[in-house]
């Protein structure tokens, strides 16, 4: 099997900050959801991606993988987290239809055994691990077959509908900043932002 195809290029590695090994693992679920639905890096609007991860746990790296070999990025708003704490993410194109990608709990448990998790359970951050120890676990990675890392569902009745873009915008009548149209509130008749209104965000 060539796995080459699912290292990801040094620029990954700089813009992620560290070495680690969900990165890398998000970057290869990403390339394998693209080849399943037989299509490209998304340059603009037409492809999204749902993880499921939450917060507040080590594997959130994924999503940089994802976004790097998607192109569906937050600045594009092609990606948006369920925050089911699931190590896995629904791939979405207007055209192609859905896949979901789950990690297989046995490759989870065998990512466990490595000493890098030792370095992060004691509460040490990635770029504060040895060089060895971390390349120990991605090499390994590297080492292992998209079966044995990947559940792979079709999930041929997914649907998402992306809010209507809109370039209409309007001024604060409190603060006088532009505010797009659909946050704009309503304050005793004038238009206002949200800070500005009172009012929860929602
Ligand atoms: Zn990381
Ligand atoms: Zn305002």
């Amino acid at each position: 099997m060539d796995n080459k195809k699912f290292i990801p290029p040094d620029w990954a590695f700089e813009f992620h900050g560290h070495r680690c090994p969900f990165m890398p693992i998000g970057y290869r679920m990403g390339k394998l959801a693209l080849e399943y639905l037989g299509i490209e890096r998304e340059k603009d609007h037409g492809f999204f991606v749902f993880p499921e991860l939450g917060e507040g746990h080590p594997q959130t790296c994924m999503m940089d993988g994802i976004q790097i070999a998607t192109g569906a990025t937050y600045g594009k708003v092609l990606i948006a987290k369920t925050f089911y704490g699931k190590l896995a993410a629904t791939f979405y194109h207007q055209k192609k239809g859905a896949v979901r990608y789950s990690l297989r709990p046995e490759f989870v448990d065998a990512m466990g055994n490595f000493e890098f998790f030792a370095y992060r359970k004691k509460g040490i951050e990635p770029s504060e691990i040895p060089a060895a120890v971390v390349d120990e676990i991605i090499n390994w990675v590297y080492q292992q077959t998209n079966e044995l890392m990947f559940k792979v569902e079709p999930k041929p009745d997914f649907q998402y509908t992306p809010p209507k873009g809109s370039f209409n915008r309007t001024k604060c009548s409190l603060c006088g900043e532009y505010v797009f149209e659909r946050y704009v509130r309503m304050k005793d008749g004038k238009p206002v932002c949200i800070p500005c209104s009172g009012y929860e965000k929602k």
